[in-house]
């Protein structure tokens, strides 16, 4: 079915309608597709523009010089332009009965119905029904400026409305994540779910915890980090999904901690704030910032225990990364830092050399920790506003800041007699 609707040519990425040019010029279909026709058909800027094409993988492959097959589970080819990346796929087709035992494995299926592979080509219309959500699975042809739709994709996002196509169940077992695009794409362009959407929330979403924490560790990224991260958490939190990607900071969130629930939420609405002023949001202050209510919570434990403060907040920051690798990986270059701002907020709380600690790399990240532990109503003894009128002071006025500090003691201990080396982090934990 097609539908005449024009969309400026000039909203869409030229390199976008480079490779659609060339796909066609090669006797190829090729149409924009996804978020791309969507954002525009609604006046939104597209994140990424997607182009679907019935030439397979290595065709494609074989036609961009700056390309690469990436995927197994859904093989698809990354063109590249510079930094930008147009995601290039091949219409997928039906599965055939019994996935669980296709000889060339191009489908695989799990005992729980999760499509393990999805590599069966297929035809246009096929596609469309393969997709998820009505509203993303409009084509939109540059050559002849029509919009193709096969899913009455136009008629929900008239009535801003995000319906499943085919039954909702058997399309989350394929594919749970598509529970969390759900509530992304709901929070993001302020439509609302469809009941079937909804419904089945509660009986799959355990279905999530099959998810390769790698692929679970990207959705999170996309829900907190493209613009509207506090509605959709708030999404999250209302569908109870929230726990399946955060166990241990929702067990703290769950008794009602308001502290952690204000720090939670400040930080997520300066991370939108951030995005929209075009400021760099990095991974390692979100995951850094959900996962703290657990680090504290720890660290506190641990102290009881009567392990003594650096030791503690340190045992504090490993368990609590470990424990979330379950559920979602984070990658060494990011639960580094992460744990370098944890570590830095007592020193940030109680400064030794602040002069120099004005030098450390993750100095401003863990100020801007800071500020916001502040905001949510933890006590950090006014540190944040110290730190900030520090950084604007001249030398006089530094010197008078640091003289009127009561600083503590680092550690419980008694005096030594000899200074053997300046850092004995480790040997701090002797009793
Ligand atoms: P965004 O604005 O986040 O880029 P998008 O709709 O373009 O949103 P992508 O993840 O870029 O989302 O995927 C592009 C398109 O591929 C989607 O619009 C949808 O048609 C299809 N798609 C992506 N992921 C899935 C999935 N898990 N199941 C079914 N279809 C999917
Ligand atoms: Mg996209």
């Amino acid at each position: 079915m097609t539908v005449h609707q024009s969309i400026d040519p000039d909203r869409i990425s030229p390199n976008a309608l480079k490779v659609i040019q060339r796909l066609e010029g090669e006797g190829f279909e090729a149409y924009l597709v996804g978020g791309g026709v969507r954002d525009l058909l609604l006046g939104n800027s597209p994140k990424d523009f997607d182009v679907s094409t019935d030439a397979r993988p290595e065709e494609i492959r074989q036609l961009f010089r700056n390309s690469r097959i990436i995927g197994r589970r859904f093989r698809i080819v990354h063109v590249l332009f510079g930094r930008e990346v147009i995601e290039v796929t091949t219409f997928r087709g039906h599965h055939p009965e019994n996935t669980t035992s296709d000889p060339n494995k191009h489908a695989r299926m799990s005992d729980s119905g999760r499509l393990l592979r999805d590599n069966i080509y297929g035809s246009l219309e096929e596609d469309a029904l393969r997709r998820d959500f009505t509203v993303n699975a409009l084509y939109y042809s540059p050559s002849s400026d029509r919009i193709l739709d096969y899913c009455q994709g136009l008629k929900d996002l008239d009535n801003r409305t995000l319906r499943l196509i085919g039954e909702p169940t058997t399309r989350y077992r394929e594919d749970p994540v598509r529970m969390l695009r759900a509530v992304r794409f709901s929070a993001k362009l302020d439509f609302s779910m469809s009941p079937d959407v909804e419904l089945p929330f509660n009986e799959l979403a355990p279905l999530l915890h099959d998810i390769p924490a790698a692929r679970m560790f990207d959705e999170v990224l996309k829900l907190f980090m493209s613009g509207s991260a506090l509605a959709t958490y708030r999404e999250l939190q209302r569908h109870q999904l929230f726990g399946f990607l955060f166990p241990a900071s929702q067990r703290i969130l769950r008794h009602e901690d308001p502290v952690s629930h204000h720090f939670i939420e400040a930080m997520l609405r300066n991370t939108d704030l951030r995005v929209r002023q075009n400021k760099p949001v990095t991974p390692a202050f979100l995951y850094g910032s959900i996962l703290w209510p657990a680090v504290r919570q720890q660290t506190e434990a641990l102290l009881k225990q009567g392990e003594p403060p650096v030791p503690a907040r340190q045992q504090a920051g490993i368990a609590t990364i470990e424990h979330q690798l379950q559920y979602t990986s984070i990658p060494r270059r990011f639960s580094t830092p992460m744990r370098e701002i944890w570590e830095l907020q007592a020193r940030l709380e109680n400064p030794r050399g602040a002069e120099q600690m004005l030098l450390l790399p993750r100095f401003r990240a863990a100020y801007d920790f800071l500020l916001l532990r502040e905001e949510a109503g933890e006590d950090t003894g006014n540190m944040g506003a110290w730190w900030t009128q520090y950084q604007d002071a001249d030398e006089e006025q530094r010197r008078s800041l640091v003289s009127g500090l009561k600083l503590t003691r680092p550690n419980k201990r008694k005096p030594r007699r000899k200074r053997r080396t300046p850092s004995r982090k480790l040997s701090d934990q002797a009793p």
